[in-house]
């Protein structure tokens, strides 16, 4: 019986596995390396107004380049960060290149947002809102140009205590939004008690405007935004007809490879300068 409970155990613990583990632990030990190394880069995607198509924001992306000259997706190593906790140092680092750009926009009068994503270890944090705060000031950088990108697994996974951050953050003037809206399990009765400025709309409800159902996803997201008196952001938004039927359907910004893909900063200061902005 014994020997049957440690084949079973074997049996899952293949060689497969084995690898798989130590692919994860070099990719690891890796990250940790070319981040202290300095290499990883900060991307910024443009988001738009659908009412005047205005740039009005941005969003920081990750990229780590894995130098052969292409990059190693932020949907395989972002993971990695959050499981080995990396993800608080680097996420610190993002929040204080997003601070760079700020303070650089407003010498050139650009007045838009730059929006960090936000994972849940960083929430763990004890000082966290402390933290944000004081790099924002630090930067001089206006709280309200600031906006933080939390999943529902973020807010899902201790909500007192993320409310309470939130709101705190909130109070001292960072916007909030929710990303990947739709995609989490959200119980919708959190959606109050936060301190919002923003849903996103996840691609997934996009991508299949206007041949299927998800439209109305969109729809319903976008409603409920209007009931709650929060802004709607579209992501990944590729074609014009999808623009068009969000347009359509009240939502107030987009978000996608139809208008822009992530850029590197100085090429987005070199956007912004061509392109219509808010101011
Ligand atoms: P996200 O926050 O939902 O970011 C949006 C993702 O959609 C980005 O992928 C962006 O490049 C992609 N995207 C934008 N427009 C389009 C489009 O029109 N079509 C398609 N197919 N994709 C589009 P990316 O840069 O690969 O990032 C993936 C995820 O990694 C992000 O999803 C976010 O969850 C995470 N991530 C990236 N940077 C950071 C970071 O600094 N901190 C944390 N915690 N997570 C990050
Ligand atoms: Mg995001
Ligand atoms: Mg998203
Ligand atoms: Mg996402």
């Amino acid at each position: 019986n014994q020997a049957k409970q440690a084949n079973k155990i074997l049996d899952w613990y293949t060689p497969d596995l084995e690898e798989k583990m130590a692919w994860r632990l070099g990719l690891i030990r890796q990250l940790r390396q070319d981040f202290e190394m300095s290499k990883l880069e900060v991307w910024y995607q443009p988001q738009f107004s659908l009412e005047t198509n205005n740039v009005i924001g941005c969003e920081a992306l990750l990229r780590w380049p894995s130098g052969n000259g292409d990059y190693i997706s932020p949907g395989i190593f972002v993971p990695l960060a959050e499981d080995s906790g990396l993800i608080v140092d680097i996420g610190q680092w993002v929040l204080e290149q997003a601070c760079k750009l700020q303070h650089q926009l407003s010498a050139q009068d650009i007045d838009i947002s730059v929006a960090v994503n936000v994972s849940v270890p960083q929430f763990k944090v004890n000082n966290y809102a402390e933290q944000v705060k004081s790099t924002i000031t630090h930067y001089q950088v206006s709280p309200e140009k600031i906006e933080l990108e939390v999943t529902e697994s973020v807010v899902m996974d201790e909500v007192k205590t993320v409310i309470e951050t939130l709101g705190e953050l909130k109070s001292f003037g960072v916007e909030v939004a929710i990303d990947d809206f739709g995609t989490g399990f959200s119980s919708l009765s959190y959606l109050q008690q936060l301190p919002l400025a923003r849903l996103k709309i996840d691609r997934a409800f996009v991508k299949d405007i206007p041949d299927s159902d998800s439209g109305a996803i969109a729809d319903l997201v976008i409603s409920l935004g209007r009931h709650l008196g929060l802004k709607t952001i579209a992501e990944g938004v590729e074609t014009q007809q999808q623009a068009d039927v969000l347009k359509k359907l009240g939502c107030d910004e987009v978000q996608g490879f139809l208008l822009a893909k992530p850029m590197p900063k100085d090429e987005l200061l070199v956007f912004l300068n061509a392109t219509d902005h808010d101011k």
